[in-house]
């Protein structure tokens, strides 16, 4: 681990001005992921460094996604029938500034909750289909730990896929063993969804951590989190969505940020989420196109949004947009153009 003062001395940054927001939100960076920014205040560093406007922000809210109202056992949140979040873990290989549990970093690092009322919890409730574990990083528990999560659940008949959440195999690459990889493999079908922001971020090391994962028959997808300065433009998401595809990882949401506490300064307009899908249709692979969903206040649930590529209806016809930006026709069946309106058109 990286401290505060050392990344201050060695970056020749300001202290004084970073040290009250790490109090408030503790700093944590490894060398491996330092080693990624190319200079101070790029991509990477915007990621991982403290910024004085995460104490002044007064805007969001500290739970956004209501998960705590949402919990029926500790740390399990059931939002959704047949699909269950636990976060076994409090610890991440970073702390990306603009984390939406921003307000669990503060509680006691070293926690180990007991797992039984989460297990029957989930045991008692038959529709669960489907457990995602998150965290923190369940990557990062001690591995036998790990194992006694996955090998319970996989005790319960009605369980039948396990999904982890996890950024270690891009933020700390080296933590991906073969051997892991095989104790993962013990538990399938199972799937790793990897936060990935950048494709600095694609690096040798998280290549190579991401063909363990694959080749022990696991399937890789990866959420992305559309930042403001750091990766809202077309090319950067192009480039990303792309090169994820060349490690064997499928593009799976694009998250519009959470209206957390702290990190209003990364929040960019739904506009701009929009405009990059509608443009990066068929300018990149269809495996490499993400959904872009937001995930509403309150606990509402993740709702896909679509760029509306239809520009114009009338009686005979519509007229779309392409991905060359050029206008083309679509004939319509006749009384077809009412329907359709109706089906768009905002109630
Ligand atoms: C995101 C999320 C899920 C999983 O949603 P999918 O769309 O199936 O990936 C499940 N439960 C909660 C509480 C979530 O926030």
């Amino acid at each position: 681990m990286v401290s505060l003062e050392e990344f201050a001395k060695k970056w020749e940054t300001d202290f004084a001005c970073l040290s009250p927001v790490a109090r408030r939100y503790p700093f944590r960076l490894n060398s491996y992921f330092e080693g990624l920014i190319r200079k101070a205040g790029d991509s990477i560093w915007k990621q991982v460094v403290p910024d004085t406007r995460e104490i002044t922000d007064t805007s969001g809210f500290e739970d956004p996604l209501a998960e705590e109202a949402l919990s029926p056992a500790p740390n399990l949140v059931h939002r959704y029938p047949n699909r269950v979040l636990w976060l076994v873990n409090d610890r991440c290989a970073l702390h990306c500034r603009f984390c939406t549990r921003k307000r669990r970093w503060t509680e006691s690092p070293l926690r180990e909750p007991d797992i039984k009322p989460a297990l029957d919890y989930i045991a008692s409730q038959e529709q669960i289909a489907d457990v995602l574990l998150s965290g923190g990083d369940p990557l990062l528990l001690a591995e036998d730990r790990l194992y006694e999560i996955l090998a319970k659940l996989r005790e319960i008949k009605h369980v039948e896929i396990i999904r982890i959440g996890s950024r270690v195999p891009c933020a700390l690459p080296g933590a991906v063993t073969p051997r892991l990889a095989a104790m993962l493999s013990r538990f399938h079908p199972l799937y790793i969804n990897i936060h990935f922001n950048h494709p600095l971020e694609i690096t040798p090391e998280s290549r190579l951590a991401c063909s363990i994962l694959a080749d022990a028959g696991i399937s890789l997808g990866s959420q992305t989190v559309l930042l403001r300065d750091v990766n809202d433009s077309e090319e950067i998401l192009a480039g990303l969505f792309q090169k994820l595809l060349t490690i064997r990882v499928r593009p799976y949401y694009l998250m519009q940020m959470d209206l957390t506490s702290g990190t209003g300064h990364f929040r960019t307009p739904v506009s701009t989420g929009l405009r990059i899908l509608r443009k990066l249709r068929n300018w990149i692979s269809g495996p490499a196109m993400p959904q872009f969903v937001i995930d509403l206040p309150g606990g509402r649930g993740k709702i896909p949004l679509f760029p509306n590529m239809i520009r114009e209806i009338n009686d005979r016809e519509m007229i779309v947009k392409n991905y060359k930006e050029e206008y083309c026709i679509y004939p319509l069946l006749e009384g077809e153009s009412e329907g359709l309106r109706a089906e768009l058109a905002p109630r």
